[in-house]
């Protein structure tokens, strides 16, 4: 075989979003693009704001001499101190430029911190349903992913549950709100709650354990619901973050991890972290990126048109009999699939044109997640082949 063994596995346990991709090519070829749903992806179809457009000019028009050298590999600092003024707002700490690293995106501050991390064989808990890359994730830097379930009715921390899970062999808790798949926000008691349990089990087993707060839909909450600060709750707290979605630029990798000052031996965490981040080969976040995200810092995409798209699918599908979490930020909904198995459910959504993924992808079998970072238009002309399914599949 060309490639390793444990890659062509994973290649194979992760191939849900890429079959439904394909699917919906040949579904686009065979009944045209404006007949086919496609709500697979979250890459989202609205474009960056305008504030975007505007400085992505100024630096084309008038470009600042050596703007796209290299730099110190932590990122430019008035990008990390721009980061670290809005963090000090939102957690009423004192956050500075140097506990802040540029990354390119989330998915690069998430293996930047985990190979600062981890010994060989330590345990990194996720929560179930999970974004599906986490396992993946872990195993590059030699740790062990165990899965602890959310309450399966409210997809909130079950605080129990994490605690039973925590071992000698425990280093890291990850924890995503606004969630991927389920749209779920946790309230600042919950967030409390864990950090007095985590410092209790700190305490008993000698051994720092520190939380991933992956939250890059954190400004995307709606109906005014807080997406409260990680820092204010736990003290060995670590934010892996992007504007991938609240500035709407997934392809120019442009993200940050932020540590909190509180931290235990913070300033050795950083250090790691930077090396870390030059020896995964990123060397430095995307130069062009962070000059200009340093100035958007309070900026975000038009949050009330995704409320309008999450409300008007909640409702209809609501409407229909499906049952789900009405989601409190995000852009997904998770329902229960009505079909036992949550593959064949997909399957039959299939054939009116909808694509959506099976919760088997995201460690959870008997539910299904839709992405509705999409046109509105597309979620309207969609509704008529939802009401068929729901003819079909619900009783
Ligand atoms: N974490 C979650 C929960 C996500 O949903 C995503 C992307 O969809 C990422 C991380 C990765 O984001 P990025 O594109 O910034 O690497």
């Amino acid at each position: 075989m060309a490639i390793a063994d444990k890659v062509q596995g994973f290649i194979e346990r992760a191939s849900w979003i890429r079959k439904m991709f394909e699917e919906g090519a040949t579904l686009r070829e065979k009944y045209g693009a404006e007949n086919v749903f496609d709500f697979t992806l979250g890459n989202p179809a609205v474009e960056p704001p305008e504030a975007f457009r505007v400085q992505l000019l100024e630096l084309a028009q008038r470009p600042l001499s050596g703007m796209h050298r290299y730099m110190n590999n932590a990122g430019h600092e008035q990008t990390r101190a721009a980061v670290a003024d809005i963090l000090t707002e939102k957690s009423g700490l004192p956050v500075a430029a140097r506990h802040v690293i540029m990354t390119c995106g989330a998915g690069g501050a998430l293996n930047v911190i985990l190979k600062t991390i981890l010994n060989p064989g330590e345990e990194v808990i996720i929560l179930t349903p999970y974004f599906v890359e986490y396992k993946f994730y872990i195993d590059n830097h030699g740790g062990v992913p165990v899965e602890v379930w959310t309450d399966r009715e409210t997809f909130q921390p079950d605080i129990e549950a994490i605690s039973a899970a925590i071992g000698p062999k425990t280093r890291a808790l990850i924890l995503n709100s606004p969630n991927n798949p389920t749209g779920v926000v946790y309230p600042r008691e919950t967030l409390a709650a864990l950090g007095r349990m985590l410092e209790q089990k700190e305490k008993e087993l000698g051994r720092q354990i520190y939380v991933i707060s992956d939250e890059p839909y954190a400004r995307l909450s709606y109906d005014g619901k807080e997406v409260p600060s990680i820092f204010a709750c736990i003290r060995n707290a670590v934010i892996a973050t992007s504007h991938s979605k609240d500035l709407a630029l997934p392809g120019e990798r442009i993200g940050y991890l932020a540590a909190n000052p509180q931290m235990r031996e913070v300033e050795q965490f950083m250090e790691g972290a930077i090396f870390c981040n030059r020896v995964l080969g990123f060397v430095n976040a995307p130069a062009l990126m962070q000059l200009l995200v340093a100035g958007l810092q309070r900026a975000s995409v038009d949050v009330a048109e995704y409320q309008k798209k999450r409300d008007l699918l909640y409702n209809h599908l609501s409407a229909l009999g499906f049952q789900m979490v009405k989601p409190d930020g995000g852009f997904y909904l998770f329902p229960k699939s009505p079909l036992a198995d949550d593959v064949e459910f997909v399957k039959q959504a299939q054939k009116h044109n909808l694509l959506l993924v099976p919760g088997s992808g995201f460690g959870a079998p008997g539910f299904f997640r839709i992405a509705y970072c999409v046109d509105l238009a597309m979620i309207e002309a969609s509704l008529p082949a939802w009401d068929k399914l729901a003819a079909e599949t619900l009783s």
